[in-house]
This record gives structure tokens, C-alpha cells and sequence, in this order.
């Protein structure tokens, strides 16, 4: 198996050039004089060895409860040769240590809510999940594959939107992000105020700054998110705002000069806050249903689901709002009809140039003006911003071109990398 020969390749690595044992000791048949003998891993926790360019898993409290910790090696128990076994038994007892801290720290949760949940680690979120099974692809997923699909997500989410807008992990004031993932309300109205801060009917975040961690707590409700997609859609949209938060790096700023603050874009950026976790969800499957607590009143809707449709007939019967008008709103004085202009706004910003929205996030941190921000990121004044945005959503989200099927940016189908395929 492969894992098997990655694990031999890296024994192999790791032995030293000279002899491993001390003068006058046996060599070791056993462990080739390693102090380390493969271990083969129960099927069920093959995804503690998941791993993408820029994550793997780190912890797993299934897997630290099961035998070996579903550790892929062990100590040498036969070992001819003590001092490799011993370098080998401590640096097992330390990653031991190590595990049962993690897995006592979390298990601290399942206490608290009175429930059994799985938890899982990956390099930049820890997954706390405790919905007994959801249904993916008509294949079914309990807690213990659930939490760490939903793990492995995110960070493709992440990977994604570093690469789009050229961010690095160390320009981020945060880079771990805390998610519970709960069954019942009850559980996330008693998790909310305790892990976030802050209590609510649906989904609560604590944006992550310089002393506060960046926290979701999140239950399923079946009647906003029936299915899995709708599910993944949301925590999608949950976690553009998380990472649009925590982007910010303290060498931008000079003496006297502290930037945006608190570090989150809804306050005074709503247009961007809003359009960019919109903009992540249609990239998804092509729809928008997630308006967070503080966004109006999430219960409104102006016209139908499909937003290019509606975006389009606005623009045809040239009934738009200002955008230096609702740039300057936070994201909670959006209207529902705002809050699909800016997505729109969004879009085309990102077809003309994805990567600039990382310079715009970084100018909006700095408190940057927004007419300032399309001139230095996108070469557009306002005005003709507005312009080149209507004439673009005449051609891109015409009815002649299937309901946005056809991606003006690539004439392709449409994209859904890291959508529903994306597993
Ligand atoms: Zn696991
Ligand atoms: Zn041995
Ligand atoms: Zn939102």
C-alpha cells in the first residue's frame, strides 16, 4: 500500500549515515534497526492520513481512542537493539502525551453539551461535529466521516481562496479556525455564548482577532439546509467571512496608524464582506441562501433565487443602486436587494481581475476609500465602474446565455471547482 512505502521511504530517509546502534550493540532484524515496526491502520481511519499540498490531519479523537492511536508505527516490542528502541518509545510517548492533551481539551465539549461528538484537527481548522449522519452523494456519512470530510472542505476552501487572492497563512492574524457543527438548536444556543461570544437563533461567528479565536458555531437546521449541499453552501459562506476577517498583517501599518478595527470588513466594507461570501457560495452550485444574523432581515428576499436573472432586469430597466452609496454601508444595513447587487459587483470584479480583491481587502483594512480601492486594484473610476459593470451584466447574465450557465470568463460550463465534486 502506498501509505506502507511512504512510511519506509521516511524510515529510510531518517536513518542515519553511520551505524544506528551503539558500539557493541545487536542490529535488529525486526525493525532494521529503526526502533520503529509499521503498523497496518483499520480502514476506518484511513483519513488520518488525508493530506492536500497545504494541509493534513492533524488530530482526531476517534483515532487517539482507538488502538495505537491509529498510529501507522510502534515501538520496536522485540528490539535487539535498546537505544533505537528507547529514541523510538520516547518519541511515541511524546506524541502520546501530546494527543491525550488535545483529545482531554475537546472532549471538555462533549461534557458540556452532554453529547458525544467527533473532533477533528487539520492544519488550519478544528472540527467539532456531533450530527449523526448526513447524506452526501447518496453515500452516508456519520459523525466520525462527516466531521472529517467537512474538515478536508474547508481547507480546499481555504487552499482556494489563498490562491485567488495571493494571501499567505502568516499575513493572517489567525490561522485556525474553530467550528462546531451541532445537531440540535438547543446545543448551539448553550455552545454560542461559551465559544463565540455571542448568541443566536442560527449560525454565530466570532471573527478572529488579535486575543479572540476565530470561532462558528453552527447547527443543522433541516428546514435552511436540507441537504448536504445546502449544508456545505452555508458553511461556505460562513467561512469567506472568517477568512475576509482574518486577513490582516500587522506590517501594513505604521506608528499611529492602526487601520480598520476591529480587523472585519462588515462594519464599513460591507459591500465586500457580503459580495464575497455570496460570490464563494454561487461559485459552489450556482445559488445564494445564507444571510447571516446580523445581515437585515434574513428572512426578506427580493425577487427570486436566480440573481442573475434578477440582476439583469434591473440593470435593463436601469433601476441600480448608487454604488457610492451602499459601499459605505456595514454589511448588517444591506437590503436584500443590496445584498445581490453586491454580490454582482463582486462578480464582475472577479472576472476582471480575482486577484486584486486580495490588494482591495488590504486596502479596506487600511481604511482605503472605495473609489480608491478600484482605481489602484481595478483602474476603474467609480462611474466608470458602474459602466463597465452594466454593460458586462447585459452580456454575462442575459437570458440568451442560459441563466449563467456559460461563464463569460472562460466561454466554459461553469466552474464548480471545490463544489460538489469537490470531496
Ligand atoms: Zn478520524
Ligand atoms: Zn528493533
Ligand atoms: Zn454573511
Amino acid at each position: 500500500m502506498t501509505r506502507s512505502r511512504t512510511l519506509l521511504l521516511a524510515l529510510a530517509l531518517l536513518a542515519p549515515a553511520v551505524p544506528a546502534q551503539l558500539p557493541g550493540e545487536q542490529l535488529c532484524g525486526n525493525c532494521e534497526t529503526s526502533g520503529k515496526v509499521e503498523l497496518e491502520v483499520n480502514g476506518k481511519f484511513e483519513v488520518e492520513y488525508e493530506r492536500g499540498p497545504t494541509w493534513e490531519v492533524l488530530n482526531c479523537a476517534d483515532a487517539i481512542e482507538s488502538d495505537d492511536m491509529a498510529m501507522d508505527w510502534e515501538p520496536c516490542q522485540r528490539c535487539k537493539t535498546p537505544s533505537v528502541q528507547e529514541k523510538a518509545q520516547a518519541e511515541w510517548d511524546a506524541i502520546a502525551a501530546k494527543k491525550q492533551e488535545w483529545l482531554a481539551e475537546r472532549r471538555q465539549v462533549d461534557e458540556f453539551l452532554d453529547t458525544e461528538m467527533a473532533h477533528v484537527e487539520t492544519t488550519h481548522f478544528v472540527v467539532s461535529w456531533n450530527i449523526p449522519k448526513i447524506s452526501v452523494d447518496r453515500k452516508s456519512y456519520r459523525m466520525h466521516d462527516a466531521a472529517h470530510l467537512y474538515a478536508k472542505r474547508l481547507e480546499e476552501l481555504y487552499a482556494k481562496f489563498q490562491t485567488l487572492f495571493g494571501i499567505e497563512d502568516r499575513q493572517n492574524m489567525r490561522n485556525k479556525h474553530w467550528y462546531y457543527a451541532l445537531e440540535k438548536e438547543r446545543e448551539a444556543l448553550k455552545a454560542g455564548p461559551v465559544y463565540a461570544g455571542l448568541q443566536g437563533v442560527g449560525t454565530v461567528k466570532r471573527a478572529g482577532g488579535a486575543d479572540k479565536e476565530s470561532v462558528v458555531v453552527s447547527w443543522r437546521a433541516k428546514s435552511e439546509h436540507p441537504s448536504d449541499e445546502d449544508f456545505h453552501r452555508h458553511w461556505i459562506h460562513s467561512t469567506i467571512h472568517q477568512l475576509t476577517s482574518v486577513y490582516r498583517d500587522i506590517h501594513w501599518f505604521t506608528v499611529g496608524n492602526r487601520g480598520l478595527n476591529p480587523p472585519w470588513l462588515n462594519d464599513k466594507y460591507g459591500w465586500m464582506d457580503a459580495g464575497l461570501a455570496h460570490w464563494f457560495e454561487m461559485d459552489f452550485d450556482e445559488q445564494c441562501t445564507t444571510f447571516c444574523i446580523r445581515e437585515h432581515d434574513n428572512k426578506a428576499r427580493w425577487r427570486g433565487g436566480d440573481w442573475r436573472k434578477n440582476i439583469y432586469k434591473a440593470v435593463v430597466a436601469e433601476e441600480v443602486p448608487p454604488f457610492p452609496e451602499v459601499s459605505t454601508k456595514p454589511t448588517q444595513a444591506l437590503s436584500a436587494r443590496e445584498h445581490q447587487f453586491v454580490w454582482s459587483w463582486v462578480d464582475f470584479l472577479m472576472q476582471k481581475d480575482a486577484k486584486a480583491f486580495g490588494k482591495a481587502m488590504k486596502m479596506a483594512k487600511m481604511e482605503a476609500p472605495a473609489r480608491d480601492i478600484l482605481k489602484d486594484c481595478w483602474d476603474l473610476t467609480t462611474i466608470g465602474f458602474e459602466t463597465a459593470w452594466a454593460e458586462w451584466v447585459l452580456e454575462a447574465y442575459a437570458p440568451s446565455n442560459k441563466s449563467g450557465r456559460i461563464d463569460p470568463r472562460t466561454q466554459q460550463q461553469p466552474r464548480s471547482t471545490g463544489g460538489r465534486t469537490g470531496r
